[in-house]
C-alpha cells in the first residue's frame, strides 16, 4: 500500500465542513472590507522567497521544499505568501493604481518537524493592503481580524497584542543601544541566539529560551527610542484601538526579524486550546516592496494559520452538513424511478442524497440514519404498486404517503426551508 508523505494528511469528508465554515466565513468578511482575493502559484523561484523571507532564515536555509526542475531553474514550493503577493503586485503594475488590498488562502510547504497541529503541508490565509500609510490601515485590519474571528464563534480568550517595530532611522540607534545591552548579558544567552547577536539582536527578544526571556524582560524597548513620526503613528494606533473599543496589549518583545518590517507589528493569540497560542500574526512591511524591486510602497499584512483555526472550531462544534433527503429505493423497478423522481427535485434545487448501494429498506434506512438525513424518501414495493412515495421525518418518525403528482420539488423545498 501506498501512504501519504510524512507530515502530509487527507481533510476527510467529514472534516471538510469546518474548513469550508472558516474559508466562507474569512471571504465574507474580507470582502465586506473591500478585500480581493488573489490566487498565486504554489511554486516560485527560490530567489523570490530568499529575498522576501530572508536567504538566512530558518524558512529558506532549513525548511523550504527546493528542487530544480527539468530545465534547471531552482524552485520552491511557497513557505509563505507574502512574497507571492509582493511578486505579484510589481509583476502586474498595480503600484500604479492603489490601492491595492488583495486576501489569498490555500497550503503552503515546510519541511519542519511534524507534530499535532502541524503539517508539512498545511494552510494559511492572509490579507495584504497595499499603499495606505496611517494608522487607519493598521487600526481597520485589526478590527477586521477580530471581527473574523468572532464570527466563527472563537471569541472568548483572545488577546490582541501590538508593538511597534520602528523605522530605519531610529531603529539603528535602538538596535546599537540593545547589542551593548545583551552583550554584557552574552553568557544566560541560549546558543541560538549568540552567534546572531551582532547580526540580528532583535531576534532574542522573541526566543523561548528561558536565559534569553529573563535577559529580554530586562533589554531596553524599541517603543521608548521611536522618533517622533514612528512615536505618532503608535500612538494614532492605540488611540483609534481605544476608539473602536478593541482591548489590546503592548507587547515590547513582539518583534520580526527582518529589516523591511516596520512600525506596527501585532498577534493575535488565544488560551482557548490550552497554552497561549498566536491565531493571527501581522505588521507593516514599508520597505519591501522596494527590496523586491518595486517602486516603495507602504504595505501592511497579517496571515492566519487555518489548522488551528480550524482545531478551535471543532471546539466550538460547528454542525456537519447534513444531508436534507435521503432516498430509499428497494428493489431495481423502485431505483429506476427513484433516480428519476430525484433527478426532478433536483432541478428545482432540493438536494437529494440517494442510496446507491441498494439492499433491504433496513440496511438503507439504517445508512440514512448514519448520514443524519433530516427526511427519508422511501420508495418499496408496495409504494411502486401505489404509485406513491414515503416521506419520513427523520426526527420524529412521523410519516406520510405521497402520490409521485404530488411531491414536487416545491413541496420539499417548503420542508427545509
Ligand atoms: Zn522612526
Ligand atoms: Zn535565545
Amino acid at each position: 500500500m501506498i501512504t501519504t508523505v510524512r507530515g502530509v494528511r487527507d481533510i476527510l469528508p467529514e472534516d471538510v465542513p469546518s474548513w469550508r465554515f472558516l474559508e466562507e466565513s474569512a471571504r465574507a468578511v474580507f470582502s465586506s472590507y473591500g478585500y480581493q482575493e488573489l490566487r498565486t502559484p504554489l511554486f516560485e523561484r527560490t530567489e523570490l522567497f530568499a529575498r522576501a523571507v530572508g536567504a538566512t532564515s530558518d524558512i529558506v536555509e532549513k525548511e523550504m521544499y527546493t528542487f530544480a526542475d527539468r530545465g534547471g531553474d531552482s524552485l520552491s514550493l511557497r513557505p509563505e505568501g507574502t512574497a507571492s503577493v509582493v511578486r505579484a503586485l510589481i509583476e502586474n503594475n498595480r503600484q500604479r493604481v492603489l490601492p491595492w488590498a488583495v486576501y489569498y488562502m490555500g497550503p503552503m510547504f515546510r519541511y519542519e518537524r511534524p507534530q499535532k497541529g502541524r503539517y508539512r503541508q498545511f494552510h494559511q490565509m492572509g490579507c495584504e493592503l497595499f499603499g495606505a500609510e496611517g494608522p487607519l490601515a493598521d487600526a481597520e485590519m485589526m478590527a477586521m481580524v477580530l471581527r473574523l474571528l468572532r464570527r466563527i464563534g472563537v471569541e472568548a480568550s483572545l488577546t490582541l497584542e501590538i508593538n511597534s517595530l520602528g523605522c530605519a532611522g531610529c531603529r539603528g540607534p535602538y538596535r546599537a543601544r540593545l547589542f551593548a545591552f545583551l552583550q554584557t548579558h552574552e553568557a544566560a544567552l541560549c546558543d541560538h541566539c549568540r552567534p546572531r547577536l551582532p547580526h540580528n539582536p532583535l531576534r532574542t527578544l522573541d526566543c523561548k529560551g528561558e536565559g534569553c526571556r529573563a535577559v529580554a524582560g530586562k533589554a531596553p524597548c524599541m517603543k521608548d527610542h521611536l522618533c517622533g513620526a514612528c512615536a505618532d503613528h503608535f500612538q494614532g494606533l492605540t488611540a483609534l484601538l481605544t476608539a473602536m473599543e478593541l482591548p489590546f496589549v503592548v507587547n515590547p518583545l513582539l518583534v520580526r526579524g527582518l529589516d523591511y518590517y516596520n512600525r506596527t507589528a501585532f498577534e493575535v493569540t488565544t488560551t482557548a486550546l490550552g497554552t497561549q497560542n498566536a491565531v493571527a500574526a501581522g505588521g507593516r512591511y514599508d520597505g519591501l516592496v522596494a527590496e523586491m524591486g518595486g517602486q516603495p510602497v507602504p504595505a501592511i499584512g497579517f496571515a492566519m494559520g487555518m489548522e488551528r483555526l480550524v482545531l478551535l472550531l471543532e471546539a466550538a462544534q460547528v454542525a456537519m452538513a447534513r444531508p436534507a433527503f435521503y432516498l430509499v429505493a428497494v428493489g431495481e423497478a423502485a431505483g429506476r424511478r427513484g433516480l428519476l423522481l430525484a433527478e426532478q427535485w433536483r432541478n428545482g434545487g432540493v438536494p437529494v442524497t440517494m442510496d446507491l448501494l441498494g439492499g433491504s429498506l433496513k440496511v438503507q434506512m439504517k445508512r440514512a440514519d448514519r448520514a443524519g438525513a433530516r427526511f427519508a424518501l422511501i420508495l418499496g414495493e408496495r409504494e411502486m404498486v401505489q404509485q406513491t412515495i414515503l416521506l419520513k421525518n427523520m426526527t420524529d418518525g412521523e410519516q406520510s404517503s405521497l402520490a409521485w403528482n404530488e411531491v414536487g420539488w416545491e413541496r420539499l423545498a417548503a420542508l427545509i426551508a
